[in-house]
C-alpha cells in the first residue's frame, strides 16, 4: 500500500480551521478547492508537533475543475509576507484540497508528485509537509462533521507518504491568526492587541470578498511606497474597461479609500477629477461608486449622442 503510518507525527488543528475549510467546500461542491495551511511545529527526539494557527484562502485567480485546482500563488505569497509581519513564527506547513467533487479516495499521484518536489525544494523551510485532504461530504447538523478528511505527511528525504490516524489529530479550541474574521473562542478570549494590523481592519476582509467575487479584475496590492491598494480594470455598461486604483489611507483610526481612474476616456475625465477628491470608508464602497457614476456618465454620453443622431 501507498501510505504508512507513523507515531511520530501530532497533528493540531483548531475548530475555526476546519469550519473555514469545510465553508469553502460548501462554496465549491462541484469544482475542488483548496488553500495553505500555515502554522508552527517543534520536533523533539524525532517526534513531530504540528499546529495549524491559520488556513490562506485559494486567491482571486485560483483555477477550479472537477478534477483539478491552481492555486493563486501570488496572491498566497503576499498574504503570507503580511501575516508573517505580525507572526514570524509563522510556517507553510502544507495545503488543503478537496477530493468529494471527484470521488478519489486519496491523494492523486499528480498531488503525490507535486507534494514530493515541494518538501524538497530548497524553498520549502519546513522539513515536512502536511496535507489535508477532503473526500466525502456528509449531510450532518453538526457543522464540524460536514465533511470526512484524511492527512498526510510528507517527509523531507524520505519517500514514504504517512497518513495520519484518526489518534494523531487533536481538534481544539484555538483562535486562527488567518482568515482575519475568524471569531474569537468565547472560552478563549481575544487577547491580542487591537493595533494589530491584520486584524485592525476587519474591512479588508469584506473588501476582500466583495472585489473578489463581482469584479474579478481589481486585485488587491501593496508596495512599501503606497501601502495597501487595489487596482484593475473594471467593466462599464458600454462593454469598455477603465483602469481603477483604489488607495487605501491607513493612517487615521478608520482608514479611508480614494479612487483613481487612470487614463479615463474623454467621457469620463471630468468625473474622474471630481470622484479621486472623494473619501471613502471601504475599498468596495470607492469602486461601487465609481462604476456606477462611469456607467451613469456613460448612459448620458450614448443618451445625448442617440438624440443627436435620431435629429441627423
Ligand atoms: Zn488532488
Amino acid at each position: 500500500m501507498k501510505f504508512h503510518t507513523t507515531d511520530k507525527v501530532h497533528l493540531f488543528m483548531p475548530k475555526a480551521a476546519l469550519t473555514t475549510v469545510f465553508d469553502e467546500c460548501d462554496e465549491f461542491d462541484r469544482d475542488e478547492t483548496g488553500g495553505r495551511v500555515i502554522g508552527t511545529f517543534e520536533e523533539q527526539r524525532g517526534k513531530l508537533a504540528v499546529r495549524v494557527t491559520g488556513i490562506i484562502e485559494a486567491g482571486p485567480q485560483a483555477r477550479r475543475s472537477a478534477v483539478s485546482f491552481f492555486q493563486d500563488g501570488a496572491y498566497q505569497e503576499q498574504v503570507f509576507r503580511r501575516i508573517e509581519d505580525h507572526h514570524p513564527e509563522i510556517e507553510h506547513l502544507g495545503n488543503w484540497h478537496t477530493h468529494h467533487v471527484n470521488g478519489l479516495q486519496h491523494l492523486s499521484d499528480g498531488d503525490i508528485e507535486t507534494y514530493s518536489r515541494t518538501v524538497n525544494h530548497p524553498n520549502h523551510n519546513a522539513p515536512f509537509f502536511y496535507a489535508l485532504l477532503v473526500t466525502a461530504k456528509h449531510r450532518s447538523s453538526d457543522p464540524l462533521g460536514r465533511y470526512t478528511l484524511k492527512h498526510y505527511i510528507f517527509r523531507r528525504g524520505d519517500e514514504r507518504i504517512y497518513e495520519l490516524r484518526r489518534h494523531q489529530v487533536a481538534v481544539v479550541d484555538a483562535p486562527l491568526i488567518w482568515p482575519a474574521t475568524t471569531k474569537p473562542n468565547h472560552d478563549a478570549p481575544d487577547s491580542r492587541p487591537q493595533s494589530h494590523g491584520l486584524r485592525a481592519n476587519p474591512n479588508r476582509v469584506y473588501d476582500k470578498d466583495i472585489l473578489s467575487e463581482f469584479y474579478r479584475g481589481v486585485r488587491p496590492f501593496s508596495s512599501a511606497k503606497l501601502g495597501m491598494y487595489w487596482r484593475g480594470p473594471l467593466e462599464l455598461l458600454d462593454g469598455s474597461h477603465v483602469e481603477v486604483v483604489l488607495l487605501e489611507d491607513s493612517a487615521a483610526a478608520n482608514p479611508t479609500y480614494t479612487v483613481t481612474l487612470r487614463e479615463p476616456p474623454a467621457a469620463l475625465k471630468s468625473l474622474a477629477e471630481e470622484i479621486a477628491n472623494v473619501e471613502f470608508p471601504s475599498a468596495r464602497a470607492a469602486l461601487i461608486t465609481a462604476e456606477r457614476s462611469c456607467n451613469r456618465a456613460l448612459y448620458r454620453q450614448y443618451g445625448e449622442t442617440r438624440r443627436l443622431d435620431f435629429s441627423a
